[in-house]
């Protein structure tokens, strides 16, 4: 292969760049905007675009689809004219597209190639590789810029890539997380990652939850080959996630597909099943916090403790090119300062960009130990007084276990209502044990109590539910109780069934404990919805819904400004913010340029040049 098409950078095209001379491509582009590869089909016009000389042989050819070849043909004849001598088109597939233009250049059918991004950089000057007719039989020295370019989790909160372009060519993708709860386009988003999967070399993990790693087995199985670096802990939890990722994949997949056959529509297929799954975990490498570790010549990464969830790291990596060095800090999720099991975030090395969550960039949380007593009350108003179901949607890691040490400590205290505690999740009885596991994450009071209880996530009337026929048999079980059940947005997981078996008695209590993307079920509900949507079905909202916000284990505004406080501002070119809702980033963004930062709040696929 010549080169490859740098589809990130293409991805991250502005099309507002585009002259009227095109503007018959917008009567295509609802069109386009429904196929995978419109981003490089945008980057023909795009170049051509701001490109006055030079010639083009990267297209996009959609052979079946005979309107816009013809579309792109009229192109050349007007606009491109004589610009470009030849459009090579290239089919929808990135491998095919890389042959296509191998191909116009071996048979003189192009006599430039451009392969880089916009071709201008913003001072108007040209950075593309150009390469003329003749020049290519010897390999072509292809002028990269390093560049990042942002995948997900960009002006939303999941679906967590960021993936990172060195001079050399050489791609890191930081995270590989999936969406979810964005409603109908959920699945969509998840299925194209506007980037190729085998033209990535590394992957490193900040930290386990899916929305940062629950692409990775898809990555995988579209061509990725490298490795994945990531804390011994987040190995282990992503182990188990990625498991019951494919699981949950699988038992939705068929779920749905029985309404769907009835209804005679097309059969869904899971992104990902188990053997993927497995082959992915083969890839990740542990890397300890505090370890400088070199990558390959030039790529350091370090990790250092965020605090968030076990094993959740920030990730600094150290490159150097050409002489040059360049610190990139990736904060993966930022915890609390005073978390109740973690230790809090740890400062981490001087940085000339960082990439910054921002997912509670414009609030503050209550006090974190209010959360204890929260519960009790709403353990008392549901269970003892209403004798109702309290139903408790938590992700497996992280809050499952903040719920259970909560209430251990109850019943330390004496405190804790004698009611059965259902935790039906397998996944969150497997978490619970890999943070069991690693007790030397756990801050200095955890420390203390291991020392008279030793095991502080576990109680008595605690009660594991691993089968789906013992979930299923909760339905009958007629006392008041507790059901602690993932997933944590109540998008997924058998916890939604469990909503679905009780939201229409005003007895129980459906009580969210933590985020919800504002398309998820549990947003529906904490937004007072009268009536709700669950498994295709409408549902009036009878249970009482409640909320406990300090549950997060995300910092809020005053954590995310000390996580970045040992930094030497004039030092930080910029700051991207990444990993929130735009409207709760552009109120961080002007907190933190009032604090001298230069702030960047990045949109979905596009890029933005570093150094
Ligand atoms: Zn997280």
């Amino acid at each position: 292969m010549l080169f490859k098409i740098p589809a990130a950078f293409i991805a991250g095209l502005k099309v507002e760049n585009v002259t009227s001379e095109v503007a018959s491509v917008s009567v295509k582009r609802k069109w386009i905007n429904q196929n995978p590869f419109r981003s490089i089909y945008f980057a023909v016009l795009s170049m051509a675009a701001e490109m006055s000389t030079g010639i083009l042989c990267m297209g996009a050819l959609y052979k079946r689809k005979p309107s816009v070849s013809m579309l792109i043909i009229k192109i050349e004849g007007t606009f491109f004219k004589k610009a470009i001598n030849k459009v090579v088109f290239s089919c929808n597939d990135g491998n095919i597209a890389n042959q296509a233009v191998e191909r116009a250049i071996a048979t003189g059918e192009a006599t430039t190639v451009v392969c880089t991004s916009k071709g201008v950089n913003e001072q108007g000057e040209i950075i593309a590789a150009f390469f003329p007719h003749g020049a290519l039989k010897q390999k072509p020295a292809i002028n990269f810029i390093m560049q990042i370019s942002f995948h997900g989790a960009a002006r939303t909160v999941t679906g967590s890539k960021h993936l990172l372009t060195l001079n050399n060519g050489k791609k890191i993708l930081l995270d590989c997380g999936m969406f979810q709860g964005m409603g109908a386009q959920t699945d969509e988003l998840n299925r194209h990652f506007g980037f190729y999967p085998q033209e990535v070399d590394y992957l490193i993990l900040s930290h386990a939850h899916i929305d940062h790693s629950g692409l990775i087995p898809l990555l995988v199985k579209q061509g990725f080959k490298g490795k994945i670096f990531c804390t011994p802990a987040t190995k282990d939890l992503s182990e188990i996630l990625l498991e019951d990722s494919a699981v949950i994949q699988r038992d939705d997949t068929k779920y749905s597909n029985k309404k769907r056959s009835k209804k005679g529509l097309p059969l869904l297929e899971p992104m990902y099943d188990l053997e993927d799954a497995a082959a992915a975990i083969k890839l990740f490498t542990e890397i300890d916090y505090n370890n400088r570790f070199t990558i390959e010549d030039g790529i350091d990464v370090l990790f250092t403790d965020a605090g968030h969830i076990i094993g959740s790291a920030a990730v600094s990596l150290r490159i150097k090119e050409q002489g040059k060095i360049t610190h990139i800090t990736f904060s993966g999720d930022v915890g609390r300062y005073r978390d109740v099991i973690l230790k809090s975030p740890e400062n981490f090395p001087q940085a000339d960009y960082i990439l910054l969550e921002s997912t509670y960039g414009n609030s503050l949380h209550q006090d974190i130990y209010e959360t204890k007593e929260g519960l009790l009350n709403w353990i008392t108003k549901t269970c003892l007084q209403k004798k109702g179901k309290l139903i408790i949607p938590a992700f497996s890691v992280g809050r499952t276990q903040e719920l259970l040490y909560a209430l251990n400590q109850l019943e330390n205290e004496g405190r804790l209502p004698h009611l059965t505690y259902f935790v039906d999740s397998p996944l969150s009885r497997e978490a619970t044990d890999v943070v069991k596991s690693h007790p030397e994450n756990f801050n200095h009071e955890v420390q203390q109590v291991l020392l008279h209880d030793k095991d502080p996530f576990d109680f008595k009337g605690l009660k594991y539910i691993t089968t789906s026929d013992e979930s299923k048999q909760i339905n009958f079980y007629n006392q008041p109780c507790v059901i602690i059940s993932a997933s944590g947005m109540a998008d997924a997981g058998r916890v939604k069934h469990h909503i679905k078996n009780n939201i229409l008695s005003n007895d129980n209590t459906i009580l969210m404990v933590g985020y919800c993307e504002p398309a998820s079920l549990g947003a529906r509900l904490m937004r007072g919805q009268k009536e709700v949507r669950i498994f295709g079905e409408e549902y009036e909202v009878v249970a009482e819904v409640g909320s406990i916000k300090s549950m997060s284990a995300h910092g809020d505004y005053e954590d995310l400004i000390q996580f970045i406080s040992n930094q030497d501002k004039v030092m930080v070119k910029k700051i991207f913010l990444v990993h929130g809702e735009y409207g709760v980033q552009s109120d961080f963004a002007k907190r933190l340029e009032g604090l001298g930062y230069t702030v960047e709040i990045p949109g979905m696929h596009s890029a933005e040049m570093l150094g």
